[in-house]
């Protein structure tokens, strides 16, 4: 069963009921080129009420499956995602303009989720509850095992769309629950090519189905009472809608950031610096975590900012299919032109751009904007885009706090060895994860990830997802007890 021809534009189908189901298509133009790439059939009311029918009457039958047998699926799944990993690039490639290079990191990462899921699905479990610890229960049982949910819906945005498929369907797989995708309208062939390979791998179709569509899609399936959990990742004002529209559902929400690295005087500011350009631009700034705000003690701020434009000069732009390319395009040309729109309004009131700004419709040479004024766009609004700001700051406490004064709260980095500071910035940085000797942009697929604030609720990595994918399930036995009854 094949939703993609191989032939460009690739075309692919809404899964429906177990069958590929043809419709009107959408045009995905690579934000490179130009050309169209991908054409994706976009589902109808009734391809919706059917997927949402069909998964309301397939959830006993996934639920029915052993979890040996789920791990088993999501295990051979990780084997074809990771032989899949070139085929899986050239798709992000042309449809996102991700180079490469990261692609097949991003598919690798996808693989690893695959495989920890399925570690997670062999030890779903329960408890035998001390019941008789009290008078009313002696003479009792109770136990609990946690209960795959039924009908979940994943909703992934388009800068990760296979490991952030990957970590909403194998973990609510993993739980034994259905689930209905809605693919970002930008990638939609790299994601069909995912669910593909986990078809193939031996996943049923009872377990997955893929509908394409936009925000309207997106509110019928999240407000069907058909609908258990919502798995959601993208902006913070969709997932607030999305979240108004769930009303009384289970809800993880990985929304935005403007993600906080903080540099101190103890740190190595080569490393520091060169970590910095890095993880600043890979996918051309598109992550949630990617780092945006560079604080830096103000004396040390213009040697800082030198050394990272340095480093950001030397990376690659350009053909996100070549093997060398560092940074590709961005998503479109709209999004590249807001960011360079938002660089040169503070280089207006006052910031200096030491590197980059060049753009090329989608595809904009990374910039380095320091010393912004603190109200700027660029420094309070999620960038999400190929520009990182380096700030002064004077006092520990205060970067604290000004790392505090954003709306958003995902991860930040801290370039330290001073063990005090550390635990200051853990228990006091309203974020969720702290990275020590790196910058925000550091995530471990088996390591509880998600923010607070308008970055969202809820913790994405499989044993957590699984959490969120089932509920506790109570049996209390009245009559006879593993536990002692003599009073
Ligand atoms: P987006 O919010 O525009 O779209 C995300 C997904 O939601 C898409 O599939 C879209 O079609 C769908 N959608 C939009 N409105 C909806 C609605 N009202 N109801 C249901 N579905 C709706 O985001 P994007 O531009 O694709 O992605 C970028 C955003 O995602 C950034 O803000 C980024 O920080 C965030 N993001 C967060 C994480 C995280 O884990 N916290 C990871 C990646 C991206």
């Amino acid at each position: 069963m094949k939703a993609v021809t191989h032939e460009l534009p690739q075309v692919v189908r809404n899964l429906v009921a177990g069958s590929w189901h043809d419709s009107s298509t959408l045009d995905r133009r690579s934000p490179v080129t130009g050309h169209v790439v991908s054409q994706a059939a976009q589902a109808t009311t009734a391809h919706a009420k059917d997927a949402l029918d069909f998964a309301a009457m397939s959830a006993s039958e996934v639920a029915g499956l052993s979890p040996a047998a789920r791990a088993d699926i999501l295990e051979s799944a990780s084997l074809l995602v990771e032989e899949s990993q070139r085929e899986i690039a050239r798709l992000l490639a042309l449809e996102l303009g991700k180079p490469v290079r990261d692609g097949r990191g991003e598919a690798l990462r996808a693989a690893e989720t695959l495989a920890l899921s399925a570690a997670e699905a062999r030890t779903i479990g329960g408890e035998v509850l001390p019941s008789a610890g009290w008078e009313r229960g002696v003479g009792t049982t109770a136990m609990t095992f946690r209960s795959p949910v039924g009908v979940v819906v994943a909703i992934t945005p388009f800068n990760a769309p296979v490991n952030l498929l990957a970590h909403k369907l194998a973990a609510s797989f993993a739980a034994g629950n259905t689930t209905i995708v809605k693919p970002p309208p930008q990638a939609p062939a790299s994601s069909v090519r995912f669910v593909e390979l986990l078809i193939e791998a031996g996943l049923p179709t009872t377990a997955v189905q893929v509908l394409h569509g936009g925000p309207d899609l997106g509110e019928v399936l999240t407000g069907s009472p058909v609908v258990a959990a919502i798995s959601f990742t993208g902006s913070a004002s969709a997932g607030h809608a999305v979240a108004r529209n769930a009303a009384g559902k289970r809800l993880i929400l990985e929304l935005g950031g403007n993600a906080a690295t903080i540099v101190c005087e103890d740190a190595d500011l080569a490393e520091a610096a060169a970590l910095c350009a890095r993880t600043g631009f890979s996918n051309s700034g598109q992550s949630c975590i990617s780092v945006q705000r560079i604080f830096v003690p103000r004396p040390m701020m213009d040697d800082f900012a030198g050394r990272l434009a340095a480093a950001v000069s030397e990376l690659r732009t350009g053909d996100p299919l070549e093997e060398t390319t560092d940074i590709g395009s961005m998503v479109d040309e709209s999004a590249a032109e807001r960011v360079l729109r938002w660089a040169k309004d503070a280089e207006r009131d006052g910031a200096e751009l030491a590197t980059g700004g060049t753009r090329n419709g989608a595809t904009l040479e990374p910039l380095v904007v320091v010393d912004p004024a603190r109200d700027a766009t660029i420094v309070r609004e999620e960038v999400f885009g190929a520009a990182v700001v380096v700030l002064p700051y004077d006092d520990f406490d205060e970067v604290i706090r000004e790392c505090n004064r954003s709306s958003y709260g995902l991860q930040a980095g801290l370039f330290t060895h001073d063990s005090r500071r550390i635990f200051k910035a853990w228990r006091e940085l309203q974020v969720g994860a702290v990275v020590v000797g790196g910058t925000s942009n550091f995530r471990l697929d088996n390591v509880p990830f998600g923010g607070v604030k308008d970055s969202g609720i809820g913790r994405e990595s499989p044993r957590w997802m699984i959490d969120d994918y089932t509920y506790v399930k109570t049996l209390l036995w009245k009559n006879e007890s593993v536990w002692g009854v003599t009073r």
